[in-house]
């Protein structure tokens, strides 16, 4: 735990070395353009940095390096033992860099310090660790063939790796990518979003500390629809892994299949159902999880329990309790340790939740808690946590991802309904039930489409168990030792044995 006050943090922000340009064959360097846009702090509306603009001039030059590097074998030939010390020398650098991490994330996409530094850098981390000391645990296979041969089928690293991620875990996302990609021996082009493009150049000068070879870790910063667009048409560009909205995975599809077939794995959005049943075990706790698991990051969060559907027996009762948690989260500055949310990521971001807050006010539903920009004297996007009575399913903001911290509750009777009301949304990501009969936690579990069902909890797991969605939230997953399987290919090698 971190105990650093809002004075502490703001004196490292004054003085804190920002690096704004692309990270390319272990070196910072300009966009071959010369163009740069502005990073926005969300908590002020001020400019913090300018930062190279990279386009598909760089992306080559970021591939090549790429794909030097990996064709070399310094680091995919490596032995998985040595890329093991390498990566947990990585994690303990990041570690050691812990503050400064935490603070470009707050500062870029203003969420709370208490956040980025107790939570997203040691659970980051985590990952990365946890990735290299896997790696040298993990056997090939001989197949079971007759004694006239011996069949190898063996795990390779595919090759360059496009990482395109978002800007709401900046540097969680990026590491549940780079982990596993890192740890099979692939070289990576990372392109942050734009929104947050500042830790993930601190990450790579950390990699390279650590003794990631030259060219292995690339950064590209710069916009998706040119610089992303660029890596995910580039020809040789083997595998492409996205986090990001429906919208743009599905872009990215096109893309592969535009150019050269990549692969391509999508970690997209959400709407998660959250599930109340009236046998629910403890209230109180239940209603901490539901006001937790939607607006914990601003609402920002790819698996937000954004649907809130309780049975209709328990609902005044649950929901008061949920507004009473709700109204503690107040936002604050993202500065001070004790603020429980932060700014919403951009003025877009803000302007597009406000709207669809109107959206829900238009479509019938109420507004019980909430509702406003709130800390407009700081110059800041903040929204107050908005929670919606009296929500229909089939409305908009139970429908489309608010990416906000804005609620729909829904009643239901019954658990067929509230599996039929859950599974209704082109979403498949996170669920959660709440019931104290474990028949019905399993056909519950059964019936939801979703990636992970949470039974009594929201949002909870750690980086053994995989993460990702079905439906149009995507496919492939991130975490656990399956992520390893989006980053290298099968491999049969067959050999005929003569006596
Ligand atoms: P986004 O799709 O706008 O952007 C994601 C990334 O794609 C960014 O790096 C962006 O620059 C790039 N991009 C944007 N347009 C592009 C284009 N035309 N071509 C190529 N690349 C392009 O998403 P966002 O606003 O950064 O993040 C919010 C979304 O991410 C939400 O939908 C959220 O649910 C999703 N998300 C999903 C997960 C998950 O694990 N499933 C986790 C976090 C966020």
């Amino acid at each position: 735990m971190n105990l650093m006050s809002t004075t502490n943090w703001r004196e490292l922000a004054a003085s804190l070395k920002i690096r704004s340009k692309l990270f390319i064959n272990g070196q910072l360097v300009d966009a071959q353009s010369g163009k740069t846009f502005a990073a926005i702090n969300p908590a002020t509306g001020k400019p913090i940095a300018n930062v190279a603009a990279g386009d598909v001039a760089d992306v080559d030059a970021a591939v090549a390096s790429a794909r030097k590097a990996f064709n070399s074998g310094s680091w995919s030939r490596r032995a998985p033992s040595d890329r093991k010390k390498v990566l947990l020398r990585f994690s303990e650098l990041m570690l050691a860099h812990g503050d400064e991490i935490a603070l470009l994330d707050t500062l870029s996409m203003g969420k709370t310090i208490g956040d980025s530094r107790n939570i997203e850098v040691p659970v980051s981390a985590n990952c990365i660790a946890w990735y290299g000391e896997a790696i040298d645990k993990i056997y090939d296979e001989v197949a079971p063939t007759g004694s006239d041969a011996l069949a190898l089928i063996t795990r390779e690293p595919i090759g360059v790796v496009g990482a395109v991620v978002p800007w709401n875990f900046p540097t969680l996302m990026t590491c549940w990518k780079l982990g596993p990609a890192l740890a099979a021996g692939n070289s990576v082009v990372l392109k942050p979003a734009e929104q947050s493009p500042l830790s993930a150049l601190l990450l790579a000068e950390l990699a390279l500390e650590a003794g990631i070879p030259e060219g292995v870790f690339n950064v590209v910063t710069g916009f998706g629809e040119i610089a992303g667009r660029a890596l995910g048409l580039h020809r040789d560009v083997d595998a492409v892994t996205f986090t990001g909205s429906t919208e743009v995975g599905k872009l990215f599809l096109g893309y592969a299949a535009k150019s050269n077939m990549k692969r391509v794995s999508l970690e997209c959005g959400g709407k998660s159902p959250h599930i109340v049943m009236a046998d629910c075990p403890n209230l109180d706790e239940a209603a901490i999880a539901a006001a937790y698991g939607v607006f914990f990051n601003q609402g920002e969060v790819c698996n937000a329990g954004s649907r809130l559907i309780i049975d209709e027996a328990i609902k005044d009762e649950f929901l008061a309790k949920v507004i009473e948690i709700s109204k503690t989260l107040k936002p604050g500055d993202p500065l001070d340790p004790e603020s429980k949310l932060g700014a919403i990521v951009s003025e877009s971001q803000m302007n597009r939740v406000l709207e669809y807050i109107d959206i829900g006010r238009k479509e019938g539903a109420q507004v019980v808690l909430g509702g406003e920009r709130v800390r407009t004297e700081s110059g800041g996007y903040f929204v107050e946590p908005t929670i919606f009575d009296g929500v229909k399913n089939s409305m908009r903001i139970a429908q489309e991802e608010i990416f906000g911290p804005a609620l729909a509750t829904i009643t239901f009777k019954g658990a067929d309904e509230a599996l039929q009301i859950a599974n209704d949304t082109i979403y498949g990501l996170g669920a959660a039930v709440w019931t104290s009969n474990i028949d019905t936690a399993m056909s519950m579990s059964r019936g939801l489409k979703a990636g992970v069902v949470w039974v009594n909890c929201f949002d909870e797991g750690n980086i053994t168990v995989p993460f990702g969605g079905v439906k149009q939230s995507g496919f492939g997953r991130d975490k656990s030792l399956h992520a390893i399987e989006k980053y290298t290919d099968l491999k049969t090698t067959w050999i005929k044995l003569r006596k």
